[in-house]
Order: C-alpha cells, then structure tokens, then sequence
C-alpha cells in the first residue's frame, strides 16, 4: 500500500470541478475588454438562475466573510440594534463582526449542537420593535446544524428589520427560496458548494436593503455595494475582478445549470443521510441530531479517543482531509462535508477509512457495517431515479 491519493473532504473547501480548474487556466486575460465583460455579465446572469432569484446579484473578490462585512456596513448605521441568531462559531462571527462596526448586538444564543428556534426571533422581534436587521446562518457549519430560515425569514420579513443570512454552505444544501422567503441578504463562497478554490464571495440582495443602503452611515469603500452594483449592469467589477476564478465559476455554474439546482442539493441532502446512516450503524453519536445540515455531518469522537487522532489518520493513513472541531469543539467531533463536487463513492472510501481508524483505535466495530449502511441508503434512494449527469 504504497500509494495514496489526496482527498479533500471537509465542508470547505470542498473538491475542485475539474473543468472549472482547467478553465482557470486561461487568465492570461484583461478584464477591462469587451471579451470579459461579455463573460461577467454572462456569469452574474447564470449566477442568478442558479440561485433562483430576481434580487440584484453581486460577486466580490474575498472570501465569504467580507460579503459578510458588507452586508453590515452597506446598511446599517453605528447603534443600530439588531439580532444575531447564533448557534456556533459562525454565529459568533456576525456577533463578533456587528459589534466592531459598532452595533447594539441582542444575541439569541443556541447550545451547540442546537438550533435557535423560529418561534425565539417572534419573541425577541416583538419585544424589540427598533430593530434593524437579523443575522443568521443557514447551515451552521461548525456544528452541522441548519436553522429554519424560511420560518424565521416570513417572521422577519413582517418587520422593518433587514434579514441577513449567511448561506455560504446553505446554498446548494438545502432548498432556499430567497425572494418569496423574505431573504433580503443571502451570502454564498466560491469554496463551498461552488466546487471552487477559496476567494469569490457573492450575495443576492433585496429592494428592501437597497432602499436602506443610502441612509446607513456605517463607512465603507472597497465593499461598496451601489457602486458594485452599477458597474456589474456594464459587465465591470469596481475594482480588478479575480479573473481566474471568474472563469472557473462560469463553468461551474454551465454544470449547474444542467445538472439543476434541486440535484445538487439532493446529491447533498442523500450523502448526509446515508453518513447518519452509517454513524448508526457503527454506534456514533451526532452532535446536531435535531436539525441536521445537508452540507456538514459532525459526529461525536466515541468516548475515550479524540476526534484530532480520528482526522490526524485520515490524514497520515489514507491522505483524505476531513475537519476537526472547532474552538472548544476541537477533541470532541468531527465533520465531513456533503456539498458541491461529493459523490458516493467519496462516501463509500471515506466510512471504511472510518472503520479501519476506529479499529485501531480501540473501539471495535465490525468491518463494512458502516458501508453497508452507505450502500443501504444509496439502493434505496436511486430505484428508479435518472441517471447522473456525468462531467
Ligand atoms: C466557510 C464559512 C464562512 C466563511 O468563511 P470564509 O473563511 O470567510 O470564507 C462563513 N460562514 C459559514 C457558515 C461558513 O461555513
């Protein structure tokens, strides 16, 4: 067993689309020609599609967090109170984000592993009627737990209060019906469920925040959205564009596009029932068994062996890069990501690499009962379902 292939396996970045790779090969390009403006515009089109949304949509050159920022600072003003739902890491990242640009943060905190319940927002919105936005992740990717946004957006959506979701592994994961759901941001990343390299971020963004963008005395300027918006209607980014990854996420939205965006958050939705099948059958504990997301599993290390010595031999046995805990979760779980380029067959490796680690770790199970619970789950869900599309 000499030779071992890379894998990468966790909920971001997630592994590459090969044509998109390829694709990106060809930047040896200006972006201020007709050549690329044509392929911009093309790209924001297909983005919209995709997304499934007449909201304004808009690409930014950062990761998922600085479509984040700008959310914040093109709409709010310092003061403002809102509320973030948070129910991890990420949560704690708006709190953490709307606090430094000086925001009346109320926090309705989830134990992780939990939800913050739609009914818990009524409440605080009721109680609290100045204020201005509600923060939320769709899929809280440090716990593997996904909030109700559409229940929580129809309630936010009955306020003046701006609903901002973090999307960035909720798209392409789970159904989001952004315009008649109330979700005035929705925030996606390039190295998600875009089977992309990290460095694009993108937002939808509502006629509602539009109309709050000019009063909002927050500064901003590299994230400037209405400038944003007015050279992406001419096929221009406000500043250098990163063409390389423009050119990957045109292909990769051409697959999309074909394959649907229903499939592929059914592909998402099947592979992280069939892991919760297997972590079943093999005696493993989720740690959001409640409200499971279809972009990340996080299983619980069995007691007496750390989760660090269950990702570091994926890594040195096997080669396949799967995520630990994070902050106080690390040691406790671990997670295994679902959505973009994953198929069943990633699946299929990855729960007998599982087994053989545990084995040698001390805690027995029968080989190929995991597997055989993957393989389960997938005759049961293909009997009678098209073929893949094949790339
Ligand atoms: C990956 C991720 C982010 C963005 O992180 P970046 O490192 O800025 O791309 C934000 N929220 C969630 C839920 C994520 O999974």
């Amino acid at each position: 067993m000499h030779i071992q292939k890379p894998r990468l396996l966790t909920p971001g970045p997630t592994p590459l689309y090969p044509k998109a790779l390829q694709a990106m090969m060809g930047a040896e390009i200006h972006h201020r020609t007709q050549d690329f403006r044509d392929l911009y515009l093309s790209v924001l089109a297909d983005l919209k599609v995709v997304l499934g949304t007449a909201h304004d949509v808009l690409i930014l050159a950062s990761s998922g967090t600085g479509a984040m920022e700008a959310a914040v600072t093109n709409c709010f003003s310092p003061g403002d109170r809102v509320i973030v739902c948070s129910a991890g890491k990420f949560g704690e990242r708006w709190v953490e984000l709307a606090q430094a640009y000086g925001l009346d943060v109320l926090t309705l905190s989830a134990p992780y592993g939990s939800v913050v319940e739609p009914a818990t927002l009524a409440q605080a919105l009721a109680a609290n009627p100045d204020v201005k936005g509600v923060f939320v992740q769709a899929s809280e990717s440090s716990t593997g737990a996904a909030h109700d946004v559409r229940a929580m957006g129809k309630i936010a959506q009955a306020t003046p209060a701006l609903f901002v979701v973090d999307a960035i592994t909720g798209i392409g994961t789970m159904p989001l019906a952004i315009d008649p759901w109330g979700l005035d941001f929705v925030i996606g990343g390039s190295q998600k469920a875009f089977m992309l390299p990290p460095g694009l971020a993108f937002l939808s963004i509502s006629p509602k925040a539009w109309e709050r963008m000019d009063a909002a005395r927050l500064p901003r300027y590299y994230f400037d959205l209405r400038r944003e918006k007015k050279n992406a209607a001419k096929g221009e980014s406000s500043w250098t564009p990163a063409t390389s990854l423009i050119l990957g996420l045109a292909e990769v939205l051409k697959y999309l596009k074909t394959l649907g965006m229903d499939q592929l958050i059914d592909n998402a939705q099947q592979l992280a029932a069939a892991t919760r099948a297997a972590c079943g059958a093999l005696g493993l504990e989720l740690f959001a068994p409640g409200s499971p997301s279809g972009a990340v599993t996080a299983i619980q290390a069995p007691p007496g062996l750390s989760s660090s010595v269950i990702v570091k031999e994926f890594r040195q046995k096997f080669g396949s890069i799967i995520a630990d805990g994070q902050g106080e979760m690390k040691g406790r779980i671990f997670r295994i990501g679902h959505l973009g380029y994953f198929d069943i067959v990633d699946l299929f490796a990855l729960v007998a690499e599982l087994e053989l680690i545990l084995n040698a770790n001390g805690v027995p199970v029968k080989l190929g009962t995991g597997v055989a619970a993957v393989q389960t789950h997938y005759a049961s869900h293909t009997a009678g379902k098209k073929q893949p599309v094949a790339v």
